[in-house]
C-alpha cells in the first residue's frame, strides 16, 4: 500500500546471496510515490559486507561450507552458491589469512634475531589423511621460549617420492627457511621418525636432537 495515496502498489525483490532489496511503486499514475528497502548496505551491486564476511567466518569456524549450505536451503533462507562460496574465500579469505602469516612471521622472525637466544624447535608433521597414505601435509616447527609457529611447509607426497618421505623433507624445507634469516636451531625436538634422527645425526650434527615425550610414552 503506498504511504502517500494509500493506493496499491507494486512490489519487486531482488536477492544477491544474502542481501535482498524491496523496490515499491505506487499504482496511481499522478503519485508516482516509490521507495526501495535494503538488508544491508552495498558497496556496488556485487559486493554486500555480508556475502564477503560469512565465507570468511565459515573458513576461520572450520564449519562445512557444503553442510550449512544445504542447511540454509532446507529452511528456505537465501544464501549465496557453494561456488560462489569458494569464489569469495579464494579472492577475500584466503589473501588476508595469508597476509596475516606474512606479517606475523616477519614479527616472530625480527624478535628471534635480536634476542640472540638459542632456538628450541619443537617439530612434527600434519597430513590430510591419517596412517601412512597422506597426499598433502604440512610441517612445522614451533619455537618453545615464545610458544609461536616460526616456519611450516607445506608438501605434497608426489613431488618428494612417497607419503612417508614428506617428514623429513619438510623438516629439511622448514630447516632452510629459517636460514634464510640466518636462525639455526640449537635443539630439537621430533617425534621418533628415523629418517629425520639420521637425517640430524649425519647432517646436522650440531643440532641437539631430543624425542618428544608425549610420542615416547604414546608408542
Ligand atoms: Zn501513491
Amino acid at each position: 500500500m503506498c504511504s502517500i495515496c494509500s493506493s496499491d502498489c507494486v512490489v519487486d525483490y531482488k536477492c544477491n546471496g544474502t542481501w535482498l532489496t524491496v523496490d515499491q511503486k505506487c499504482m496511481k499514475i499522478d503519485c508516482g510515490n516509490s521507495r526501495t528497502g535494503t538488508s544491508q548496505q552495498s558497496y556496488n551491486e556485487w559486493k554486500q559486507p555480508l556475502n564477503i564476511l560469512l565465507p570468511g567466518l565459515i573458513l576461520a569456524a572450520g564449519i562445512s561450507a557444503t553442510k550449512l549450505i544445504r542447511a540454509f536451503k532446507a529452511v528456505n533462507i537465501t544464501w549465496i552458491s557453494e561456488s560462489t562460496y569458494y569464489k569469495s574465500v579464494n579472492s577475500n579469505a584466503y589473501p588476508a589469512v595469508f597476509q596475516l602469516w606474512k606479517d606475523e612471521k616477519k614479527d616472530i622472525i625480527k624478535t628471534m634475531t635480536t634476542r640472540r637466544q638459542p632456538l628450541i624447535i619443537g617439530g612434527d608433521m600434519r597430513a590430510d589423511t591419517p596412517g601412512h597414505c597422506a597426499k598433502f601435509g604440512t610441517y612445522s616447527f614451533l619455537e618453545l621460549n615464545i610458544n609461536k609457529i616460526i616456519s611450516t611447509q607445506l608438501l605434497q607426497s608426489n613431488e618428494v617420492g612417497n607419503s612417508n618421505a614428506m617428514e623429513k623433507q619438510g623438516f629439511i624445507r622448514c630447516l632452510e627457511d629459517l636460514q634464510q634469516y640466518d636462525l639455526r636451531p640449537h635443539t630439537v625436538i621430533t617425534d621418533r621418525h628415523l629418517q629425520i634422527a639420521k637425517y640430524i645425526r649425519e647432517e646436522q650434527n650440531d643440532i641437539v636432537h631430543h624425542y618428544d615425550i608425549w610420542h615416547l610414552t604414546k608408542g
